[in-house]
């Protein structure tokens, strides 16, 4: 069974995450995507970060009763930064065995801006070598070059892209697939600065996201 894990500090959830999941689902026959907030995002300043909790339940109330979306809290419960290699080991010694059963096949789901930040991620080759990539472009079709580029200069030269231009494949370590999704031009930056500025954000978050938001005054 084909599972993607999309990562991500969801600080809050929106419709641009939503979006692009229900569109990748679709397009790589996913059957399950699960959905991880970190607890500490190692990569992303901690201003106007709410509490891992929020940003679960946030998560947790939208995917309860989707099926095929899951949320899931197993970044939480590790103590310190989320390195997603960690999670990624933890999913392959059976993390989801019990409520999922053992015959998933994950892939990491990634926006192209997470994609050009992992040169920084803990472990990186580690990742090329254990899982494969959905790497989601956000709108840009003409962006694949720049992805070439970047895994040719930090990844690996033996990366190749094949004739649909569709995935790049190595001969020793997992392929990295590209996804167009479409363009949704949606930040959880431009949730918070709406929030702060007493500006609507009705049709931009889920409405159980906006009501977390309101009931306990996030993002002020
Ligand atoms: P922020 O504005 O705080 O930086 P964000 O909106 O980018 O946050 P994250 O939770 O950091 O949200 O994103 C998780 C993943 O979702 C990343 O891989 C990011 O590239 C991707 N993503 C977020 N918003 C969109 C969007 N509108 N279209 C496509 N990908 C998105």
């Amino acid at each position: 069974m084909e599972a993607g894990l999309f990562g991500g500090t969801f600080n809050p959830l929106h419709n641009g995450h939503i979006g692009i999941i229900k569109y990748v689902k679709q397009a790589f026959h996913l059957q399950k995507i699960f959905l991880f907030p970190s607890a500490t995002p190692p990569h992303k300043s901690i201003i106007d970060l709410v509490p891992a909790r929020d940003r679960l339940e946030m998560v947790k109330g939208w995917a309860e009763n989707r099926e095929g979306f899951y949320a899931s809290d197993i970044e939480l419960k590790r103590k310190g930064p989320s390195f997603t290699i960690d999670t990624i080991n933890e999913l392959k010694n059976g993390a989801f065995k019990k409520p999922h059963g053992s015959r998933l096949h994950f892939s990491l789901l990634m926006g192209s801006d997470a994609f050009f930040d992992i040169i920084t991620w803990k472990k990186q080759s580690l990742i090329f070598q254990t899982i494969p990539i959905i790497v989601m472009l956000r709108g840009d079709r003409t962006g694949i070059d720049p992805i070439a580029s970047f895994i040719d200069e930090y990844i690996s030269k033996g990366y190749k892209l094949d004739k649909g231009l569709t995935q790049f494949t190595h001969e020793h370590l997992q392929p990295v697939r590209i996804c167009n999704v479409p363009k949704i031009d949606i930040s959880s930056t431009m949730i918070r600065a709406r929030v702060k500025k007493n500006q609507s954000i009705n049709g931009l978050v889920p409405a159980n996201v906006e009501n977390i938001i309101k009931k306990k005054d996030l993002y002020k």
